[in-house]
């Protein structure tokens, strides 16, 4: 339906000029401005619909098409008003050319997500920059008057031309690395615009403007509405939800992101060099921009990213710490444990060494539980592990909280005999806390421990907590408050 109004539309202006000859140029300039006119509304609808917030490339792209719009009311203006005939006026032509600018600043954004203020200042100040040196090299080419010389006008013709190539090519690159919908909704929209638009006026400036028919009101005028209709059936169109995205190389997608700023630098430099010609220190301001502007922006995003990367490093530390430590007590979990010893029966150089493991159970827990309540276990829970830790002693020895009131103490190098020692050493200090549960025989704390010990080499690491197991039940048999070890 939009495609048929869009035939309709070109067809009317070609008749209109083949039906009308004596006002010519006066309809065929009805056209030519509501062609760019409907691509700016186009964009920005297209704008409204994905939120004004997530669509800056939409709406750089209607600022450029009102540009383009002014550009040819200013066209009509000097042909209608003030009488002039000379292809290129001045104001017009640097219409056309500025044009340009907002879609390089579009092209040339990094859509990086909570992109800072700054860098869309610095942005925003690159492209004033290359639309001043646009303007300055427009006139140097041309009068507000236009052209004087057939010279002139075709260098004007050839600036036209190296801008529309710049742009198709920045779109295409875009297009091969877009990877989200909305995204190639876009740059497949602006290489379709800028193909179509680059070869139209390559035709329209060099074979008509320049050639037989230098004002509007020629039967060809109406292949310049085409880019434009083009451009707006596209925008006008929702990206097609069910077709499958075809995703680039992520490589590929993020080394263009990350470089697209480059091209807005691209584009201030070329035009700075074309510009040095003329304006020497214009020129050589205009690259100092260019390169200053590219450096401090990249400098900014290096810094966010160091920024972001440091509060990862931060995270991942607090989260390692939170994994393998036991919340209530502070001490070593569980899995510290269990990999601890597992490493040492996997890593096949500790094979002759000794390993001792004390497992450590809190007497008549439950009792205490139950007759002073759960947050006085935890505290007691909390004070026996301090105080398990105080007196373990050795630095290389690993004190974890194995299970709800059970404690485990792995010691590399000692024989039975010395972890018998350690282990009553704990339950000493546990007694001395002389922590109170009356539904105790003893009337307070105390802890049963069970020791095991053996060579790496000799037994399996299940074999081995077994024992301790088993060590730790004779404890519990034989009336608690006791340490009890197993060969
Ligand atoms: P035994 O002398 O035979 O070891 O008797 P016990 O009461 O200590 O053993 P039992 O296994 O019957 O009870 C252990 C209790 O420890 C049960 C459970 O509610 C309690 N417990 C486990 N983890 C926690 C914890 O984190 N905080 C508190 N307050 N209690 C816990
Ligand atoms: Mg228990
Ligand atoms: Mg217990």
């Amino acid at each position: 339906m939009t495609l048929l109004l869009a035939c309709v539309f070109v067809l009317l202006h070609a008749s209109a000029i083949f039906f009308l000859p004596a006002f010519a140029m006066q309809v065929s300039y009805v056209f030519l401005l509501a062609a760019p006119a409907l691509a700016c509304a186009a964009a920005l609808r297209r704008s409204a619909r994905d939120g004004w917030r997530h669509s800056r490339g939409w709406l750089l792209v209607a600022l450029a098409m009102a540009s383009w719009t002014l550009g040819m009311a200013a066209s009509l203006r000097q042909d209608l008003f003030l009488a002039n005939a000379n292809a290129a006026p001045g104001d017009s032509t640097l219409l056309f050319i500025l044009f340009g600018v907002p879609i390089v600043l579009a092209v040339s954004a990094s859509y990086v997500e909570g992109d800072s203020v700054l860098l869309r200042v610095i942005d925003a100040a690159l492209a004033l920059a290359l639309g001043y040196l646009f303007y300055v090299h427009t006139f140097s080419l041309i009068t507000l008057h236009g052209a004087s010389s057939m010279i002139q006008a075709l260098r004007v013709a050839l600036m036209f031309d190296a801008e529309n190539l710049f742009l198709l090519a920045a779109a295409a690159i875009r297009l091969t690395a877009a990877d989200r919908r909305g995204e190639r909704h876009f740059y497949r929209t602006m290489v379709v615009f800028t193909g179509l638009y680059a070869v139209a006026t390559f035709y329209y400036n060099h074979f008509v403007a320049l050639g037989d028919h230098p004002d509007f009101g020629s039967l060809r005028d109406p292949l310049i509405d085409i880019a434009f209709l083009a451009f707006a059936l596209q925008a006008w169109r929702d990206p097609d939800g069910r077709r499958r995205l075809r995703r680039p190389s992520p490589a590929l997608s993020r080394v263009v992101r990350t470089a697209s700023p480059l091209l807005m630098a691209l584009a201030l430099l070329v035009v700075s060099v074309v510009v040095l010609r003329e304006r020497f220190y214009l020129g050589v301001a205009g690259i100092g921009v260019a390169v200053l502007g590219y450096g401090v922006r990249t400098t900014l995003v290096q810094l966010k990213h160091m920024q972001t990367e440091e509060g990862l490093i931060r995270q991942r530390h607090a989260l390692e710490e939170l994994a393998h430590t036991d919340g209530l007590t502070g001490l070593a979990n569980r899995r510290v444990l269990d990999e601890m010893l597992e490493r040492a029966w996997i890593l096949q150089e500790s094979a002759s060494q000794r390993v001792a493991v004390l497992m450590i159970d809190v007497d008549h827990f439950k009792k205490l539980n139950d007759r002073y309540g759960h947050a006085a276990g935890d505290a007691c829970l909390r004070m026996v592990s301090r105080a398990l830790l105080g007196a373990t002693g050795r630095p290389g020895d690993v004190l974890g909280r194995y299970g709800g009131e059970e404690f485990a103490l792995v010691m590399f190098g000692r024989s039975l005999q010395v972890a018998l020692q350690v282990a009553e050493r704990l339950r000493a200090a546990v007694e001395k806390l002389a922590i109170a549960n009356a539904d105790s025989p003893y009337g307070i704390i105390t802890v049963s421990i069970g020791a095991a010990s053996c060579l790496v080499a000799e037994r399996s690491l299940e074999a081995l907590l077994a024992t301790a197991d088993s060590a730790l039940y004779a404890a519990k048999q034989q009336g608690r408050n006791r340490v009890v070890g197993l060969e």
